[in-house]
This record gives structure tokens, sequence and C-alpha cells, in this order.
């Protein structure tokens, strides 16, 4: 099943409200429609300023989607701080991010917290962009395909088969996340196939074979060409290149 890339620009605690619009705009300015046929482009801002994305998004009718970094797994009432899956759907969001590594290790979030996390976006309409990934000593100990596959399989644990078509998986070892030390072509493809193995036990053959599984860490213009071009990878999740509107846009295009 041909599967449509998806490159997600995850602007973590980045820009305000403002900024945002500016990137937008010129992300939106150096990526032609041309190129939406065959790439799915999504941004993936703080909180405060996706009413301004949207304004733009939908007042400009971007191709563009936009999405959230964070889910609360509650739907509504006294959890203060926390942002509900249908206020994001209200908002217009496609996409979530849950289990990033860095809500996993600075927010002890551990796979059933991103399983209930997963859970409320597909509730609520959202596409859950369900991040694993292994620090370096697993990856040292050669560990790393099984650490995956548990990893996988406590955050989708009794997830039903349409459930699973409906996500995104983003594989992003946590050695590469902002390090500028990106996994090798060969590394990523490693673990996105094994992880696509393990989506068809979960599911079946033919849902494993149309679901997005995404590289993480360190993508840039320069090298995302190579990695995308690995069979069980299907995009990107980009953090500090997403900030730069060109290079964003520029590897948007090659995806
Ligand atoms: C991320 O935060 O998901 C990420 C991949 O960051 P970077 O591209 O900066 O490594």
């Amino acid at each position: 099943m041909a599967r449509k890339p998806l490159i997600a620009g995850n602007w973590k605690m980045n820009l305000n409200h403002l900024e945002a619009i500016s990137l937008v705009q010129k992300i939106a300015f150096s990526l032609p429609e041309k190129y939406f046929d065959k790439v799915d482009v999504t941004v993936i801002p703080p909180f405060t300023d996706i009413r301004s994305v949207q304004t733009l998004v939908e007042g400009d009718k971007l191709l563009l989607t936009y999405g959230a970094q964070d889910v609360s797994s509650e739907d509504k009432g006294a959890f203060t701080g926390e942002i509900s899956g249908s206020m994001l759907a209200k908002l217009g969001c496609t996409f979530v991010v849950v289990g990033h590594s860095e809500r996993r290790t600075l927010h002890s979030e551990d796979d059933a917290v991103v399983l209930a996390k997963t859970k409320a976006a597909l509730k609520n309409g959202l596409t859950p962009i369900v991040c694993i990934g292994e620090g370096l000593n697993i990856r040292e100990a050669g560990e790393h395909v099984a650490y995956n596959v548990t990893q996988l399989r406590g955050s989708l644990s009794g997830l039903s088969a349409d459930d699973i078509s409906k996500i995104v998986i983003a594989y992003e070892p946590v050695w590469a996340i902002g390090t500028g030390r990106v996994a090798s072509a060969s590394d990523a493809q490693e673990v996105c196939g094994a992880i696509r193995e393990e989506l068809k036990a979960l599911s079946s053959d033919e849902v494993a074979a149309g679901v997005r599984v995404l590289y993480g860490g360190s993508v840039n213009a320069k090298n995302v060409g190579e990695i995308v071009g690995q069979p069980d990878v299907d995009g990107a999740l980009v953090g500090g290149a997403s900030l730069k509107a060109d290079e964003f846009a520029t590897l948007s295009a090659i995806a």
C-alpha cells in the first residue's frame, strides 16, 4: 500500500503566536501547492499559538495542517493546566504528538499514560503521533530493536486494528534528538521495519502496511532524502530544523 510521506514540525516551547504566524506564512510561501500532492506537511506549535495558526490556515486556505504537542487523557474537569482532545479538535487540529521523549523523561510519562493519551486523541478524531525511542545505553547494548518493540506494545496495548489504522508512529532515538547526531538511514530502517512487523502482529498485515512510521532525531534538509528513502520510513518528525522556514520547506519538498 502506498503511504504518503508526512513531515511534522515539532516547535517545542518556541515561538509566540505572532512569531508562529510569521513562520507559517514563510513556510507556505516557500512550499508551492504542487508539493502537497506528494507529501503531507504539518506544524506542531505550542498550545498558545494554535488559534492563530488556525485563523491563518483557514483564512488563506493553506494546504498544510497543524496539531498539538500533547493532550490530556481526561475529557474535562479539575485538571489544572491540561488541554483536552475536544478542545484541540475544536481548534481544527489534525495531529497530536503523544509520548515524546521529553514528556516521557521530564514528565515521567510511561507507556500507560501514552496509551491513555492516544485513546483520548482517537476519541476526539485526532491523529496521534505516538513517539517511541531508545536511549544511548540501550543502543550501545544492542537492545534497541527489542526495546522499541516493547515500548510500542505498551503504548498501543489493547487498541483495535481499526484504532491502529488511524495512528502515526514516530521512531525517535533519544540520543539523536536535538543532538545533531542523526541515525544512519539503515539504523532508521532497522527499527522502523521492526515497528511495522510488530504492527502486523498487533493488527493485521493490511493495517500495518498503511500505518505511517516516521523517523525523528536531527533531521535536516541534507539528511532527509536518504532517511525517507528507506522502505519503512514514511516521513520525519522534525524539531530544530522546523523552526527555519527555508529549511523546513526544503526538506518537506525533498520528502
Ligand atoms: C523532536 O523533538 O522530535 C526532534 C526530532 O528534534 P530534533 O529534530 O531537533 O532532533
